[in-house]
Order: structure tokens, then C-alpha cells, then sequence
């Protein structure tokens, strides 16, 4: 048996960082490929883009070393960013820009005969996330790293993402994807950081010498948590923040018992069960369906993480917390991780012995919580009883919080019955239920919204009572999205054009992009025209997918009309197709002068449980059927169904952009964040006034952006007496709309099929008050069609839309949580 310390005396203390010439990377490639995976050419692709990643992460980890180093110095206060998605996409190209590399790797490339843009597109998406929140994880993850922020990402590495879409007769069919079947060369296994997670049994109660009592939690069927590591490289800097992603394992303790009764090969079966945890992403955006095993994911990542966390604590400070506040922080995104409070409390307690008091106040000093939804059917509840045979220990917790929290309410508001109902962490009814969002509220110092109105709903609607007892807990922190992948990396020849102006300082300090609005006015004119053939060719780029995917000629000259994102009735994909619909009658009617010619392209991904929204899809695709093969229409109208909408779809769709479909019912999108991506590709949108587009509209100005609908208060006001009817009635427009729809023109060999669709707009209680929009959107869809008309004038907003979405930049939403929450030093690389 070799001792550890005998193995450690003749590493290395001081990795050396790898060279990043052509010759350097095509050495190391060629080496990889041959020695390392033991191909030659001929192989399989996906060996080129393992022998790359194994190249490009040699690169990375010197400076992984150092950056590790740095944060494990006794003083460094960090930040834990927990979360059940990491919508991260590929991690080539965008290593490949952060290490400057992309160049000298295209030229090692072309010796072996390959192109770099091909040896990339063999990635698959890690898509670990549903949308926009899992996304968001992900673009912070990239912003923390180039800001020299010490945050750790934790999350779960689950075994198939978020599944593939196939369209299928017009049908969405998901499909598993097993993105970890070749292998993943982005992560690190971690075994010897290996954790143990508890789940069932029962606890018990005992005095230790000095007569106080404690809790034991036995008879456990443990799980093990096994870490991956993934590197998230700065911009151009030496930081290499970590993403630890849990995998989910058996522990080799068999049921003697079984295997002495002969039932080996069921003791063994067993770790089927344990190694499920992490085997899939639950589908569901904005909609949660308490299923136990999804329960276990968000414990298992909460106890593997703290766990985690306390043992690299105890290796700097030993048993002792009395600074554990003052160097630690975590955010919890969404309430997805937050029996991480009843974990900390259970680790401080049982496992480190302090009192209730002194744990509750590290645990409300440390717990940080972020809302992404108003949506009532979104806020997580656990059935009592699951937690019962799940997590009894955590359950006691969990009562103790709330019955202490019930007499802060009752001394504030004594004998108000109802509002302590509505405040109580535990839901009294049939059968009871835990509230996360209560629970994270109680839990954390800090609780905020995703963008301006978001956040004020909060304090007013959902989270009014704990705003009244708590006001200095509540904060907003609008949305951003990194700058690196969603211009640097997605848009390489504006890129270049923005650089060549203003110099390249607006990659990490997206505020200095207006500058494009200070140049002389020869050089505005010299930049909009350039700015127009960039649009040009990534248009032309997005117009050969299309062709390929959905057999369709977009026409680039045309305007891009694009809506991507999750489909959901909150969403409004109806609106657009109603309106699409509508453009189609005027056509056949005859009514084209000064028409625009308009290629629409819908995508996104529905729940496979939401009947509705596969509708949607189907529609869509009905709709696309009758408008590209009518010989009337042409290139008058296009209509397209983009297939698996993903992080590299967008990476696309969003430069080659016109218009920006951003039509939420106002008051239901918390942010967005899709409608930052297209504003920085040089989009203009239309939109309603609901999450972040507002503040857009605060930075682009109204002229800049066509705003339509009814405002949230006034969405508000509607509910209980909207009358789809009285629109109807008073607009012809929507009434031919809605007579074509239900004529079954566009499903007459499949009666009755969208049946539940037209219902759905006609419902007296439609929460999404579809009709209440038509008129105001056609109108400002009328307006974009009028605008385009007058391409220079077009060009104009675009330019300023690219040069007002500084405020979008993560960066800027990290300063933000770091000023007010997390408090962070930067700490340089050397
Ligand atoms: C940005 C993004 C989202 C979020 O889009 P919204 O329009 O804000 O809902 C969802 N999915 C992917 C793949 C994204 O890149």
C-alpha cells in the first residue's frame, strides 16, 4: 500500500501554463488522437473534437490549479451558486475565444484538413436546463470568471438533458438525449470529494456528555455523490472558476441480508435505484409536477453541495464557524435548491453540534433566494407525507422554522389568522404541503425579481405579507446575458465591425458599446452600411439552416420575424399566429400594397405532459403547410417551425434577426432574457410592457421599439370580466382570423384538432387575454411593416438597439448581486 504523502512528494507545486501557437495545438492534437484515443484518420469525428477539447483543456488547467489555489487562501470569501439547471451549450468555441486561441486553432485545423467550424459543431449541447433560467445560470457562470469573482457553481450532472425535439406530422416527439455517450472531455471526475447523501429512514434522539440533547438520522438508504468538475474560463484573464456537477452512485453496501437469502442479484439491482437520481432533467419550464424523484434531486444536490462546502472549510478552519458568515454566500436559483435551508441547519446541528440559535443565524446569514415566476402554478409545494418517508429529519426542521416564524408573525400581527395561514411555511388543506417559496424566504437574508416590474410585483402580489415584515430583504436584479457568447462568439463579424470603431473594450465593459453612437457622421454611415451586410450574411447563414431543417427558402431581403423561446400560453406564440393568419387572409385578399415580405419562424420546446402547447406546435406547423406551398402568397409570407430549439440554435437565430417577438401577457414573463440576445444582435422588437422590456424600452427609447397591448394592471383589472366575445365583435379583422381558424382550412383532413386552441382564446377566464392584444399588436405589426419599408431608417434603430443594450451585459447583473448581496473581492490571477 503506497502512502498518500509518499505519492505527493514528487508532484509538481507550480503547474506550467501550455503554449497556444498552431504548432503547439496541432502537436498536442495529433498526439491526443493517436496516442491518447489510439485513431487515426478515418475515425470517427467526434475523436477530432475530443482530441481539440483534451488540447484546449490542457490549457485551461494550469491556471483551474492556480485559480483553485487563490480561492483556498483562509480569508477569501466566496459564493456558491446553487442551481438545479446549467443551460451551458457548447464549451469549445467558447474556450476557444476566452484563451485567444480560436485563430492559431483554425490554422492547426487546416493542417489535419479540417475545418475548425466542423470540428466544433461535433459538441453536443450540454443541456442541462429547460430555458431561460437554466441559461441564466450559465451566462453568470461565464460573467463570475471574466469578473474574477470567487463563485462556485453547483449543480447535477444529469445523464440525459433536456430531450431532443422531432417534428414528427407536424408533432412534437421527444427523443432522450444521451449527451455523455461518447464521453465528455470538459469534466474532471472528483472521486475523492465524494459525499454521502441520506434519504429515508427514521431519527432519534440522544444526550451527549454535557447533557444536551441531539438528533441522529438512522437507518438511512444512502446515496453517493459523486463530483465532475467542469472549467468556466474567464475572458482573456487567468481565472478558472469551477462548475461542480453531482453525479448520483450506489454505495458497495449490499442487503447482507438479501444476498445471504440467495438474492444477490437484487441487493445489486439496487444501485439502480440510487444511480436514477441524476439520470434525467425534469422537462418542465415554468410548471412543476412533484414527482418524489425530483424532490430527491433537489436534496441530493442541497446535501452533496453543503457537505461540500463544509469540508473545505474544515480543511482551512477546522471545527471552528465563527467566521463561516463572513466568507460564505450562497444563492439559491429558484426554490429549486432551497432545502438547502433545512440542510444547513441539520449539518450545523447534528453533525457540528452548534445550538438552534447559532445555526439559524449562519443559516439566515448565508442563504440567499432568487424568484423567476409569478406564475402560481410554478411555486413548488411538497406534499408533508413525501417529505415524511423521504427526509423525516429534515422535516422536523423544517416544523421547528415554522413554528418559531409563527410567533414572529403572531407578535406583528396578533390573531390575524388569515394572514398567518398565508405566511405559514406549511399549507394546511386536504393533505398538507410545504411551501419552498416560504421556506426560502424565511431562510435568507436576501430575496429578489429578475427585472424592474418583476421585482415590484413581488413586494405588491405574491411576496406582500413577508415585504410588510421584511422590506430591507427584498431587492430587484435585472437579467443580463454574457456579451462573449451572445455577440463575441455568435456574431463574429460584428464583432469585428464594432472593434474596428471602438476597439474592443465593450467585450468586458458593455456599457462602452454606445460609443458606436458617438461616431463622426462620415463614419455612422460607413458603420450602418457595414452593420446591414452583417445582418445580411447572418441572415443568409440562418436562411441555409432553415432550408435544411424545414425545406423552406427564406428569401434574405425579407424581414426575419422571429419568436424562439419555450412554448407556453403565458408566451402568446398564439398572438403571432393569430396575426400571421391574418397577414395570410390579406394576401389572398389581395390587399399587398406596400407589403413587406416577412419570413416568421417560431421554435421552442413544449413540456411533454403541456397538451396545449403541443397544440400550439402542431398549429404552427398546419398553418406553415398551407401558407409555403400556396402559390399566392410566395415570398410575400414564410412560415417556419425552427425543430430543437437550444442554446446553439440561438447562437444562430439571434444575429440573423430582425424583429424580436417579446409578447408576453404583460405581468407574467419575469425577465426574458431572449429579448437581450436579439436587442444586442441589432433586433428591433415588438413587444409588450412586461419584464425586462421595459427596461429595454428605458435604454433604447420608445421610438426605437414597438410597444403594443395592455399594461400589467390593466391585465390585471381585466380578469373576472374579459369578454373574448366583445373583441370579436368590434374587430373584423379578428373575426375573419378566428372564422378561417375554425373552418378547419388549415386541418381539413384532421377534423377537430385544434378544437381545444380555439376554446382555449374563447374562454371568458383565458388568463392570457389573447384577444384583448390582437388589435394594438397588428396595429404595431402594421407599424414594423411600415418602418421596414424604409430600410435606412430600419437601419438606424437597429444600430441603436446594438448600441443601448449595455445594461443587458451579466457583467453588469454580477456587479449588481455583488454589491448588494454576495460582496466578493476580485481576486486576480497571477
Ligand atoms: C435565452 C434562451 C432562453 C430564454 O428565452 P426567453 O425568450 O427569455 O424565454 C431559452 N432557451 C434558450 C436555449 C436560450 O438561449
Amino acid at each position: 500500500m503506497i502512502e498518500k504523502a509518499q505519492l505527493e512528494t514528487c508532484l509538481p507545486t507550480n503547474i506550467k501554463s501550455l503554449p497556444n501557437t498552431s504548432k503547439a495545438i496541432s502537436e498536442s492534437f495529433e498526439k491526443y488522437l493517436t496516442y491518447h484515443l489510439g485513431r487515426t484518420q478515418g475515425c470517427h469525428s467526434f475523436y477530432f473534437y475530443e482530441a481539440l477539447s483534451f488540447t484546449l483543456r490542457d490549457r485551461v488547467v494550469a491556471n483551474w490549479y492556480k485559480t483553485w489555489e487563490a480561492y483556498r487562501q483562509p480569508n477569501v470569501r466566496r459564493a456558491y451558486y446553487l442551481s438545479l439547471e446549467f443551460l451551458m451549450g457548447r464549451a469549445l468555441g467558447n474556450h476557444l475565444l476566452n484563451l485567444d486561441a480560436t485563430e492559431s486553432s483554425r490554422e492547426a485545423m487546416e493542417k489535419f484538413c479540417l475545418q475548425l467550424e466542423d470540428v466544433e459543431s461535433i459538441e453536443p449541447d450540454a443541456g442541462l436546463g429547460n430555458g431561460g433560467l437554466g441559461r441564466l445560470a450559465a451566462c453568470f457562470m461565464d460573467s463570475c470568471a471574466t469578473l474574477q469573482l470567487p463563485v462556485l457553481g453547483y449543480g447535477i450532472r444529469y445523464e440525459y438533458g433536456m430531450f431532443k425535439q422531432a417534428i414528427v406530422d407536424g408533432r412534437q416527439e421527444e427523443r432522450p438525449d444521451h449527451w455523455l455517450r461518447d464521453g465528455n472531455p470538459w469534466e474532471l471526475e472528483r472521486p475523492e470529494y465524494t459525499q454521502t447523501v441520506k434519504f429515508g429512514g427514521h431519527t432519534e434522539f440522544y444526550r451527549d456528555e454535557h447533557n444536551n440533547l441531539h438528533a441522529r438520522w438512522v437507518e438511512t438508504n444512502d446515496v453517493l455523490a459523486i463530483p465532475f468538475d467542469v472549467p468556466i474560463s474567464g475572458y482573456k484573464n487567468k481565472t478558472v472558476n469551477t462548475l461542480r456537477l453531482w453525479k448520483s452512485s450506489a454505495t458497495d453496501e449490499f442487503d447482507l441480508e438479501e444476498f445471504n437469502a440467495g438474492s444477490y442479484t437484487d441487493a445489486v439491482a439496487a444501485k439502480n435505484n440510487a444511480e436514477n437520481i441524476t439520470m434525467v432533467l425534469y422537462p418542465n419550464d415554468s410548471s412543476e409536477n412533484g414527482k418524489e424523484l425530483r424532490l430527491k434531486q433537489q436534496y441530493f444536490l442541497a446535501s452533496a453541495s453543503l457537505q461540500d462546502v463544509f469540508r473545505q472549510w474544515e480543511t482551512i478552519h477546522g471545527n471552528n464557524y465563527e467566521n463561516f458568515v463572513a466568507q460564505n454566500v450562497f444563492q439559491m436559483n429558484d426554490t429549486h435548491p432551497t432545502i438547502s435551508v433545512a440542510e444547513m441547519m441539520r449539518i450545523l446541528m447534528d453533525k457540528k453540534c452548534l445550538n438552534w440559535d447559532d445555526a439559524w443565524s449562519i443559516t439566515t446569514k448565508t442563504m440567499a433566494y432568487t424568484n423567476h415566476t409569478l406564475l402560481p402554478e410554478a411555486l413548488e409545494k411538497w406534499p408533508v407525507h413525501l417529505f415524511e418517508s423521504l427526509l423525516p429529519r429534515l422535516l422536523e426542521i423544517i416544523y421547528e422554522i415554522n413554528a418559531r416564524f409563527m410567533r414572529v408573525v403572531q407578535q406583528k400581527w396578533p390573531g390575524n389568522t388569515e394572514r398567518h395561514a398565508r405566511m405559514s411555511i406549511i399549507e394546511e388543506g386536504p393533505y398538507k404541503q410545504v411551501r419552498m417559496a416560504n421556506l426560502a424566504i424565511v431562510g435568507s437574508f436576501s430575496v429578489n425579481g429578475v427585472a424592474a416590474l418583476h421585482s415590484q410585483l413581488l413586494c405588491e402580489g405574491l411576496f406582500h405579507d413577508f415585504y410588510e415584515l421584511w422590506p430591507d430583504k427584498f431587492t430587484n436584479k435585472t437579467n443580463g446575458v454574457t456579451p462573449r457568447r451572445w455577440i463575441a462568439h455568435a456574431n463574429p463579424e460584428m464583432t469585428e465591425l464594432i472593434s474596428s470603431h471602438i476597439g474592443e473594450d465593450w467585450i468586458t465593459d458593455l456599457s462602452h458599446i454606445s460609443e458606436i453612437k458617438k461616431l463622426s457622421a462620415a463614419k455612422q454611415k460607413t458603420f450602418a452600411k457595414a452593420f446591414k451586410q452583417v445582418k445580411q450574411s447572418n441572415k443568409q447563414r440562418l436562411a441555409d439552416l432553415v432550408e435544411q431543417l424545414c425545406g423552406v427558402k427564406f428569401n434574405t431581403d425579407s424581414l426575419f420575424d422571429i419568436q424562439v423561446k419555450r412554448i407556453h400560453e403565458y408566451k402568446r406564440q398564439l398572438l403571432n399566429l393569430l396575426h400571421v393568419i391574418h397577414l395570410y387572409i390579406q394576401i389572398k385578399q389581395g390587399n399587398t400594397e406596400n407589403w413587406s415580405n416577412r419570413c416568421v419562424l417560431i421554435g421552442g420546446k413544449a413540456a411533454p405532459g403541456y397538451i396545449l402547447a403541443k397544440d400550439i406546435i402542431k398549429l404552427t406547423n398546419n398553418i406553415a403547410e398551407v401558407i409555403n406551398s400556396d402559390p399566392d402568397v410566395g415570398d410575400k409570407l414564410k412560415l417556419v417551425f425552427f425543430p430543437n430549439y437550444g442554446v446553439t440554435a440561438m447562437e444562430v437565430i439571434a444575429p440573423a434577426a430582425d424583429l424580436s417577438e417579446q409578447i408576453s401577457t404583460a405581468g407574467k414573463e419575469a425577465s426574458g432574457t431572449g429579448n437581450m440576445k436579439f436587442m444586442m444582435n441589432g433586433a428591433l422588437t415588438i413587444g409588450t410592457y412586461d419584464g425586462a422590456n421595459i427596461e429595454i424600452i428605458n435604454e433604447v427609447g420608445e421610438e426605437n421599439f414597438f410597444l403594443f397591448g395592455l399594461k400589467a394592471n390593466e391585465v390585471q383589472d381585466l380578469q373576472g370580466n374579459y369578454d373574448p366575445m366583445h373583441y370579436i365583435n368590434q374587430d373584423q379583422d379578428l373575426k375573419a382570423v378566428m372564422e378561417l381558424l375554425q373552418s378547419a382550412h388549415f386541418n381539413a383532413n384532421e377534423p377537430g384538432i385544434f378544437d381545444s386552441i380555439i376554446q382555449s382564446l374563447y374562454n371568458r377566464n383565458d388568463p392570457w387575454v389573447t384577444f384583448a392584444d390582437f388589435r394594438s399588436y397588428v396595429d404595431a405589426q402594421n407599424e414594423v411593416a411600415k418602418t421596414w419599408q424604409d430600410q435606412e431608417k430600419w437601419g438606424r434603430m437597429s444600430v441603436m438597439n446594438t448600441a443601448c443594450s449595455g445594461f443587458f451585459s451579466t457583467d453588469r447583473t454580477m456587479q449588481d448581486y455583488n454589491r448588494d448581496i454576495w460582496k466578493l473581492d476580485a481576486l486576480e490571477i497571477k
